[in-house]
């Protein structure tokens, strides 16, 4: 198995039906909509697809959002 397919992984294992096991797989964006994205779940063992994945605008800027806190530095704001 090639090291290199474990980079982008997000999600760790979901059951193949083909390999008839849990398998590591990888996320690919498979559709973009208007308001929401499609990822879906590759079987690393024999590529089938094993679960898919649909994330909202709303919460990929909740998770933008929530990244940008972390790492920037707090601002405060001055009350008068
Ligand atoms: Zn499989």
């Amino acid at each position: 198995m090639n090291q290199q397919q474990f980079e982008n992984f997000t999600a760790s294992s979901l059951y193949c039906e083909k390999c008839r096991v849990a398998m590591p797989v990888r996320e690919r964006l498979l559709l973009v909509l208007p308001d929401r994205e499609i990822f879906d779940y590759l079987c690393t063992g024999c590529g089938s697809s094993v679960g898919r994945r649909e994330v909202t605008a709303g919460e990929k800027m909740l998770a933008q959002a929530m990244t940008a806190r972390t790492r920037r530095a707090p601002v405060s704001i001055p009350l008068r």
